[in-house]
């Protein structure tokens, strides 16, 4: 029974951050662990309230509550086994999640801060790691049928890992060098370090998962050949197709950059020194791309944005500006735009906005200004104004205010168009919709035998909903190939984030 005044005792506490100027001298994580007593008092702060919204703000349907409690007992072991029972990988999620859960909490309702579930969450995944170093649960008897996934991010993963425990042969096919999809080249290391994602592949490759890495299905391998060496193929591709600015005056200029190709540079740069081999961060072409000693413009307000200027500054930038079209939000959750429970339109402060730089918002980028060797030496923006007309966005920028900024590299974090257009899609007899994802049926078929989840299918969204999402996936393959039971299926695809209208 859980304590039902422990709100009344404790305040919300997280463990404190490393202090910025050591944790910027380093690409290690940010926040230390919280610590046993630290994490029980949290944890005693839920009140098993009787309707726990926090299962709905979570996709999973993580059941907080009862983590919350097994953790304040200090029943460890019975913890790992709840929290694993719906997620595959809470050590991402509780890193890296921006805890919808925590919106949604009770305690939010009347003043109360929330629990610190996802503080919570990440103590349990670390401490099924201490306990028995992710223990493999092979299946006891194969199926005899075999699954193609594409694509290693967080939903083809996760839905490896379903397929593989229910006894089917599953083959993850990644075109890059490297397992983990974003969580490995596009999520630095201070927020996710690397040994996470190796510690749950050696568990994958244990369970029975085969991965072949380099190999980019539609070019290397043909979706012919995949659908004939397997019974079902899940495709999960991401949304990796970074929107542009080809309009705006001065996009052509050297020093004017998608911010993946940054992200994905300073990433291979820190795997690389793990492995004992030093390199400059370089695009692919070998084009040097590295923040140190410039002034750098991060054009977005996003997590992508918010992930540059962490590298920027660790790369040891002269200054970065990190620029928002959209006004600052309040500091607050406004009750009349976005009710409890539904997530809160919010000044989002992470963790690298506590190491520098400067945020301007509402503003637009007007030019990029070339320094005469076609090399770009400023922006020139203009503040502006934002409305919404019949679901179009408008624009208008407001006369004699526009100023230049230094820059001598800009970073594009303006978001995502949904998946790649790529020969795979053809081969597949696949179309991106108007988002630029892929649909499926109810089933999470996209066409006969063929399954689709994540950001594919999703658009550009959390890694929470490429988990939720790749379950789901799993479960209905595991179906179509005539599996014995049922797999859990948290999410249908037609399921939206908790929202008011
Ligand atoms: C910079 C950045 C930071 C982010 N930070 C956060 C965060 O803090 N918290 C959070 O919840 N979410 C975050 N996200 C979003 C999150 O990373 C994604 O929602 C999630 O990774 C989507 O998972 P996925 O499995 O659908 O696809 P992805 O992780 O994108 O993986 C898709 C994989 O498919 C592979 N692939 C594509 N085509 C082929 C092919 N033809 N053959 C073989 N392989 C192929 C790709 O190489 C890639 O590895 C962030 C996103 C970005 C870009
Ligand atoms: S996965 Fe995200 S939404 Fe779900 S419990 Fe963890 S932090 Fe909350």
């Amino acid at each position: 029974m859980p304590d039902p005044n422990g709100f009344l005792r404790y305040d919300r506490r997280l463990p404190a951050r490393r202090p910025v100027p050591v944790r910027i001298s380093d690409w290690r994580e940010v926040y230390p662990p919280a610590g046993e007593e630290l994490i029980r008092e949290q944890a005693t702060r839920c009140m098993d309230c009787g309707i726990p919204f926090c299962h709905d703000g979570c996709p999973l349907g993580n059941r907080i509550p009862d983590w919350n409690d097994l953790v304040r007992t200090g029943n460890w072991d019975a913890a790992v086994e709840s929290l694993h029972a719906t997620n595959n990988f809470p050590e991402f999620t509780g890193r890296l999640c921006p805890a919808p859960c925590e919106a949604a909490c009770v305690l939010g309702l009347g003043g109360q801060q929330p629990v610190t579930i996802k503080q919570v969450e990440v103590e349990i995944a670390d401490a099924a790691v201490a306990r028995d170093g992710l223990r493999p649960r092979p299946a006891s008897v194969s199926t005899g049928r075999s699954v193609a996934v594409v694509g290693s991010g967080p939903a083809g993963l996760a839905a490896a890992q379903q397929l593989a425990r229910a006894g089917h042969a599953v083959t993850v096919y990644e075109r890059d060098d490297a397992i983990g999809g974003l969580l490995r080249y596009g999520i630095p290391d201070f927020k996710l370090e690397k040994q996470h994602i190796d510690k749950r592949l050696a568990q994958l490759t244990a369970e029975g998962v085969r991965f072949r890495t380099g190999v980019e299905v539609g070019v290397d391998v043909t979706a012919e050949q995949l659908r004939a060496e397997h019974d079902a193929v899940l495709l999960a591709c991401g949304a990796l197709q970074g929107r542009d600015t080809p309009e705006t005056p001065g996009r052509p200029l050297r020093g004017v950059h998608q911010a993946m190709a940054h992200l994905v540079a300073a990433n291979r740069v820190v795997a690389a020194a793990g492995d004992g081999k030093p390199a400059p961060a370089t695009l692919p072409d070998g084009t040097p791309i590295d923040a140190a000693g410039k002034h750098v413009v991060i054009i977005g307000g996003g997590d992508t944005a918010a992930d540059c200027l962490g590298v920027a500054h660790r790369q040891g930038a002269a200054g970065v500006h990190q620029l928002d079209l959209y006004p600052e939000p309040p500091a607050e959750r406004d009750a009349a735009r976005d009710p409890w429970p539904t997530w809160p339109w919010v000044l989002r402060n992470y963790p690298a906005h506590e190491e520098g730089g400067e945020r301007v918002f509402a503003v637009a980028v007007q030019e990029f200004v070339d320094d005469g060797t076609g090399q770009v030496r400023a922006v020139r923006i203009a503040e502006v104004t934002v409305e919404k007309v019949d679901g179009r966005r408008i624009v208008t920028a407001l006369p004699g205010s526009e100023r230049e900024i230094p820059a001598d590299l800009v970073l594009l974090a303006i978001g995502f168009e949904g998946t790649e257009e790529q020969p795979l899609l053809e081969q597949f007899g696949v179309t991106r919709n108007g988002r630029g994802a892929i649909d499926s049926g109810p089933d999470w078929q996209a066409t006969d035998g063929v399954f689709v989840a994540g950001d594919m299918h999703r658009g550009a969204s959390l890694i929470v909903w490429a988990i939720a999402e790749g379950r789901a996936a799993a479960a209905a393959i595991h179906t179509y190939l005539g599996g014995v039971g049922e797999l859990p299926a948290p999410v249908d695809p037609a399921r939206q984030p908790l929202a008011a209208r």
